[in-house]
């Protein structure tokens, strides 16, 4: 039975490091001597029925770094080295797709993420696209999901995005505000906001997600109600919210280093929680319903997020391109995360991968536990099926102490966040964790 930690007072500056947990076991258990599971894990199928299999590429590009950004990005690459690229991708496919374990298989779901997908011209969009349906087709997918920069998008590129299948559009907006996009160094400004979301809008995309950052450098009360009824006018599928974190490779975090200071020059998570359910409150208002901690929905019947739900249910999903996340039949990995050392692996014909872990039945089982509870409601018999757990006994410590903080509720054999424990859900989910591996809360 895990340990449980009593929560902490909910007022904070925000410190460097990572609040946001989109994983378990935490990624700093993953080595780099494990690469051999992975080969295992691909050279067999799957006993009996599969889980969804999903596909994620990774765009490294971008047109500028943002001062928040901790992901691995290249901003100086040229027309040629990206085509080298996308051409090593399809290398790594091509290996991938005729391994045991994906051999026969076809993606129920596939993401385009970066970096900024959006960065790659319509001609290399229809290139990569029609190389890798040939080695691994779409025709059961349920959905293609493409993150855009809107700066990045012209009429052209949005009708080829639409031509390939995208279906989930997500815009990175995060702030309606030109002088708080400039100060956080986003290359687009909000007039390509509109341009873009207008001509999404016209090519008739399934599903239309908008991207919001509560919490950027400058942000005020009265900035943050102007990016919600921004937000209304435009009227999205789907509106998802970020609390605006400062991990320790940011350029916020190198200023914050280099005038010694430990708190971030941004607002406090008490502040970005208030912001997040104001944004919420006045979402649900206008007709949208809550469906994760980050995420609401115009229309919950008909917009779903397959990619998030198929991967917090346990699918596989086979990761392509430098630094791309993959989890293969239990195993945990991650690919190199420099492009050079990427492009080695693949120019030899090697998995690129850099880290992995083998995880056992209990760490996916509390996996699958944790990335639910982000959609504010577990329910205990999906883990009695799956797992013969009963979830309500297995973590009745942990529950039982955030229970008596107001943060959550047990009714009919499930979970039920409330609304302020759904704002915090990230900082509950270390109380779930096996002893070994509690890292440190920065809340
Ligand atoms: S657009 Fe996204 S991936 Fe690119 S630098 Fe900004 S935050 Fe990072």
């Amino acid at each position: 039975m895990p340990e449980t930690t009593s929560n902490p007072p909910p007022s904070h500056g925000t410190r460097a490091g990572n609040y946001f947990i989109s994983n378990y076991p935490p990624f700093s258990f993953w080595t780099d001597d494990q690469a051999a599971a992975v080969e295992e894990a691909y050279s067999a199928p799957h006993e009996g029925t599969p889980p969804a299999l999903g596909l994620y590429h990774h765009i490294p590009f971008c047109r500028k770094r943002c001062h928040f950004c901790y992901f691995r990005v290249y901003t100086d690459k040229n027309a040629d080295e990206i085509k080298h690229y996308l051409d090593s991708t399809v290398r790594e496919l091509e290996m991938m797709a005729r391994k045991p374990l994906i051999a026969g298989r076809k993606p129920h779901f596939i993401y385009f993420g970066g970096g900024t997908p959006s960065y790659l011209s319509a001609s290399q969009l229809v290139d990569l696209t029609d190389r890798m349906k040939a080695l691994l087709p779409w025709d059961a997918a349920e959905e293609v999901a493409f993150e855009c920069e809107p700066g990045t998008l012209n009429p052209g590129k949005l009708t080829a995005i639409k031509d390939i299948g995208v279906t989930r559009l997500s815009l990175g907006i995060e702030n309606f505000n030109d002088r708080i996009l400039e100060i956080n160094g986003r290359a687009h400004r909000t007039k390509e906001v509109w341009r873009a979301y207008e001509r999404a809008r016209a090519e008739n995309f399934d599903q239309v997600n908008i991207d919001l950052i509560a919490g950027m450098l400058e942000e005020t009360d009265e900035n943050w109600q102007n990016n919600i009824a921004k937000t209304l006018e435009l009227a999205p599928d789907s509106v998802t919210i970020y609390q605006m974190e400062v991990p320790y490779n940011t350029g916020i975090y190198k200023d914050m280093k280099a005038s010694g200071s430990l708190v971030a020059p941004i607002a406090d998570w008490e502040t970005k929680r208030r912001w997040v359910k104001e944004a919420f409150a006045e979402l649900e208002a206008n007709g949208y319903t809550i469906s994760s901690g980050y995420t609401a929905v115009k229309n919950p019947e008909r917009t779903k997020f397959i990619y998030r739900d198929s991967l917090w249910g346990g699918a596989d999903l086979l990761g392509l391109g430098v630094a791309s996340f993959s989890h293969a039949k239990g195993v945990h990995y991650q690919n190199l995360t420099e492009i050079d050392d990427y492009d080695a692996a693949i120019s030899a014909g090697r998995m690129p991968t850099k880290r992995a872990l083998r995880t056992t039945e209990e760490e996916r089982m509390i996996r699958e536990f944790i990335l639910q509870m982000k959609l504010g409601r577990v329910k205990a018999d999906y883990f009695q099926q799956k797992f013969g757990i009963n979830i309500l006994e297995r973590f009745a410590a942990p529950l039982a102490q955030i229970q008596s903080e107001g943060l959550l509720q047990i009714e009919s054999a499930a979970i039920h966040l409330t609304r302020d424990g759904l704002l915090c859900v990230d900082n509950l989910l270390h109380d779930f964790f096996l002893p070994h591996h509690h890292t440190d809360k920065i809340v």
